[in-house]
């Protein structure tokens, strides 16, 4: 179970830092107000700790010494101090795995802090490359982020970054030098930018021949952010959370718009939107494409029985069994109350009765319990597995099939191929 670790002694603070950690983060806060209680706390459960706030001055550790000991048992570390000079600076920057440094300045420090903490706690799912050719460079900036808790891939040219990418699509930050062999960072940017928008994939440019066009270039090529060498620290950890917190409030945007707020699946909207295109593509390319509805047997019954809030559970487990059960590339929406639609593609023929049995059965067998009830659902499905003349039509063909399965009794599965 990961934790934070809180070393502060004033109790208005440390209390309230906690509090907002585990009220708006989840996740369980130590809170140890001494730097014996703080050793304590590493001796029993040290592997626990993801991160740890630590402040310079404690009474029993005056000179920062906590600072030293957890930063040895290699728990990245924030550091709270009191004032602030380029002393303090210079001493702080001069240990590793500190992950930042906060100057204790009223109300406002609460916030920059659990923020940061939330930021570490989310990056340690997120895929980050540096691509520099030179090592020197590229291994100062890796180490920093991975201070920061990203997963972090390196590559030594425009071309190697490429295979990099080949290989992890997923990666959504790339720090990207200009000048380097075999294919430079324009170059590069512009071959990411083929498949990736600005909002799907972060590219900073980086130089040390700073001048403002290469800047300008970058950007012009489609860089979000440029930063030049060599950079103060603060400034390169700025700029790498400010895109990657854009591009959070931008997935949480459309997350709004394309997903269902009960379940976290997509939508009707969403599913027309992206069905017809994957429709499209199976037309031209000739390629295998299904549609699938599904709906709750008997669904006003549980509702009856068990009341409203009971019936939300039931979608809701019937949604994430759903979300399981298909491939991340198929896509799987809530379209009515309880009724889902499923569009896969690429898939083998000899197998959809199979899959979809073994669907109906999950569902039968899947026990919600709720208020000390057990309730139970089935599930009727109707699909549609060959290529028609529309998209709407292949969505029709599937609720006649669905209808089908419920007037021969409900909980099976009728499939259209011919
Ligand atoms: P059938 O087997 O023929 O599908 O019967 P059914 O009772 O499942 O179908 P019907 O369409 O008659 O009833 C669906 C019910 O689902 C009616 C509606 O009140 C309920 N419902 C719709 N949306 C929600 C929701 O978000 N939460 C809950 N709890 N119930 C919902
Ligand atoms: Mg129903
Ligand atoms: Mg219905």
């Amino acid at each position: 179970m990961l934790e934070v670790l809180i070393v502060e002694d004033s109790t208005a603070l440390g209390g309230a830092i906690k509090q907002a950690i585990e009220t708006t983060i989840k996740i369980p806060v130590t809170w140890c107000q001494s730097y014996a209680e703080a050793q304590d706390a590493i001796k029993n459960k040290g592997s626990n700790f993801f991160i740890a706030l630590l402040d310079i001055n404690l009474p029993d550790a005056p000179q920062g010494e906590v600072i030293d000991f957890v930063l040895s048992k290699k728990i990245p570390s924030i550091i709270f101090t009191g004032e602030f000079s380029d002393d303090a600076r210079d001493f702080i920057w001069s240990k590793k795995n500190v992950v930042d440094y906060v100057v204790k300045e009223g109300i406002y420090t609460i916030y920059y802090v659990v923020g940061l903490i939330h930021r570490i706690y989310k990056n340690r799912n997120i895929k980050v490359m540096v691509v520099d050719d030179s090592k020197f460079s590229r291994v100062l900036m890796v180490n920093l982020l991975k201070v920061h808790q990203y997963i972090v891939f390196e590559a030594v040219d425009g071309v190697d970054a490429l295979k990099v990418l080949k290989e992890n699509p997923d990666i959504q930050l790339s720090i990207v030098d200009y000048n380097m062999p075999n294919m430079d960072g324009f170059e590069l940017t512009k071959e990411i930018r083929k498949k990736y928008v600005k909002d799907e994939m972060i590219i900073i440019g980086i130089s040390a021949h700073g001048n403002n066009i290469v800047s300008a270039k970058f950007i012009k090529n489609g860089a979000n952010d440029y930063i030049n060498k060599p950079f103060v620290i603060e400034e390169f950890y700025c700029r790498v959370t400010q895109n990657i917190d854009t591009i959070e409030y931008i997935q949480t945007i459309k997350d709004y718009s394309n997903k269902d707020f009960l379940t976290g699946l997509y939508n009707r909207r969403y599913l027309f939107d992206v069905g017809l295109k994957l429709f499209a593509n199976a037309q031209r390319k000739n390629l295998s494409i299904l549609i699938a509805m599904i709906d709750i047997d008997h669904f006003k019954k549980i509702n009856d029985t068990f009341g409203h809030d009971s019936g939300d559970e039931v979608i809701k487990a019937v949604s994430s069994i759903l979300q399981n059960f298909f491939r991340k590339s198929d896509v799987v929406a809530r379209i009515g109350g309880e009724e889902f639609c499923i569009v896969a593609t690429n898939f083998s023929y000899d197998y959809v009765k199979k899959n979809f049995n073994d669907l109906r059965k999950t569902m039968e067998e899947m026990a919600v319990y709720k208020d000390g009830k057990t309730i139970y659902a089935t599930i009727s499905i109707g699909v549609c597995t060959m290529l028609q003349s529309s998209f709407e039509n292949m969505i029709k063909i599937a609720d006649d099939m669905l209808y089908i399965s419920k007037e021969e009794g409900r909980n099976r599965v009728t499939i259209f191929n011919e």
